[in-house]
């Protein structure tokens, strides 16, 4: 008896672990640490999982943002969990009965359930809204044309690109375009952990027929996120039938990820190769122009200016993503309307310490024209010889490209850092290679290379 119930602890224990492990992917570091690793597993007892925290405060902000998808990852983990407590201990040890919170999954009726199965759409995610270059034109004319059609164009529309690159945004984007058009359609939008663990749920109550039906009646449905599917095979089987017989039904399906079908990892074969029959479209890190643009964009619907070398210095230095860049951008408008006056460079740098710092690598020509010469074998000193021949002047095009991209230097000075060279000749290298890396792929993959080895 006493062993069993040390062996039901440290199962519980270990699945804990796993589940910190999962939250802290999603979230990132920064978060996990804020919040989740307050958490203290305390306690099991009755199919009861309890957690402790520190604070009041920390109690309530992780029931409010973190509780669910501790829930969900949870009962992906094991299916008898009925509830998850957290209650406050000031030692994170002892037992506090006052500020005791249950959050019963027993006390809810299986109908509820289904209520609210689509997720809230985000007003200022919308196509009016999205700025559109080069890394995110092929997924925005896909989601526009999803959108727009009566029909079903392709299926399903696979997004995927890295974090904060826009893929909810255009999710949202779609089904706020799909309603305006014709209101009576049913759209379903939810993330692939809502999707898991309504499903669980289902399970639970020996409702999966009610749960299917929900989608049944559906016209769209849109699954953000499915890399968190992954691994988890009755939710996985789930899901594929689901979208099977939606597909079957030819209902728009609608699906992101942070990687593309064939990279995603723990999902199975026939999922892979389903998920990419449609139209895969992915978003590409962001170019410098794009940052520039998504930040002029933004900085118009702010209350307070933000000069426009300060907005190129943020594209110069945060390349990321979009969020950090709303939130550098957030940051300094906050502040300027504070102080009541504009905002210079040194108060940026001040301001933005943190965020500058986490994309700080520089980059500086001359490693560029190492790389650059040694990827392609030529002489470095060719970086700025006057020899003009394909095998040299290539090179020393794609080195003064990515002078131009990933350092801060005006086009003179790239120029005459390569012997001299006019800066209408730098215009002309990045052209080229701009063209030769929409044109021949594996020369893009080169570039691509160049550029990961430059920038870790
Ligand atoms: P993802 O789902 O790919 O992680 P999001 O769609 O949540 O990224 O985007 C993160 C933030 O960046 C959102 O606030 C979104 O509005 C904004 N964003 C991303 N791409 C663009 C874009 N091209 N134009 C305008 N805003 C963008
Ligand atoms: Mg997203």
């Amino acid at each position: 008896m006493v062993d069993d119930l040390k062996e039901n602890l440290s199962e519980i224990h270990a699945q804990w672990v796993t589940v910190r492990g999962r939250i802290r992917q999603k979230i990132g570091d920064a978060q996990f640490a804020s919040w989740i690793k307050m958490l203290t597993l305390e306690d099991y007892e009755d199919r009861k999982v309890t957690l402790s925290v520190p604070s009041n405060f920390i109690r309530t902000r992780i029931i409010e943002q973190y509780l669910d998808i501790i829930k969900s990852y949870w009962l992906v983990q094991n299916l008898k969990i009925n509830d998850i407590q957290i209650i406050v201990s000031k030692t994170n040890k002892r037992r506090s009965l006052v500020n005791k919170e249950t959050s019963n999954l027993k006390e809810q009726k299986p109908n509820d359930v289904f209520k609210s199965i689509s997720s809230d759409l985000d007003n200022r995610f919308s196509f009016a809204n999205f700025i559109v270059g080069k890394p995110n034109e092929l997924a925005f004319a896909a989601a526009r044309r999803v959108a727009e059609s009566k029909d079903v164009p392709f299926n399903p529309l696979f997004l995927y690109g890295g974090v904060g690159l826009g893929k909810t945004h255009l999710m949202h984007a779609i089904a706020h375009e799909i309603k305006k058009r014709n209101p009576l359609r049913r759209v379903i939008y939810m993330s692939a952990e809502k999707f898991m663990y309504h499903f669980i749920k289902a399970l639970r109550f020996k409702n999966t027929v009610a749960f299917k039906e929900q989608f049944r009646n559906v016209d769209v449905l849109m699954i953000d996120d499915v890399q968190f599917i992954s691994g988890k095979d009755s939710t996985q089987e789930e899901f594929f039938h689901t979208f099977n017989a939606l597909i079957d039904q030819n209902k728009q399906l609608i699906i992101s990820a942070d990687k593309s079908p064939q990279d995603l990892e723990g999902i199975e074969e026939r999922m892979r190769s389903r998920l990419g029959w449609g139209l895969v479209a992915d978003i590409h890190p962001l170019t410098y122009e794009l940052r520039l643009g998504i930040l002029q964009a933004k900085e118009e619907k702010l209350s307070s200016r933000i000069s426009s070398n300060i907005l190129e210095f943020l594209a110069h230095k945060i390349t990321t993503n979009v969020r950090e860049l709303e939130g550098a951008l957030n940051r300094l408008s906050a502040f300027s309307s504070l102080v009541g006056r504009e905002i210079n460079l040194d108060m940026v740098q001040d301001l933005l310490k943190d965020l500058l710092k986490s994309s700080q690598k520089k980059v500086n020509i001359e490693e560029i024209q190492k790389k650059v010469s040694q990827h392609f074998n030529v002489k470095m000193s060719d970086m700025s010889s006057a020899r003009r021949s394909r095998t040299i002047a290539r090179p020393r095009q794609v080195a003064m490209y990515l002078s131009k991209n990933l350092t801060s230097r005006s086009l003179p000075e790239i120029g005459r850092r390569f012997g001299n060279r006019d800066h209408t000749t730098v215009i002309h290298a990045v052209r080229k290679v701009e063209e030769l890396r929409d044109k021949d792929v594996s020369f893009d993959e080169d570039v691509q290379l160049l550029i990961r080895m430059l920038e870790s």
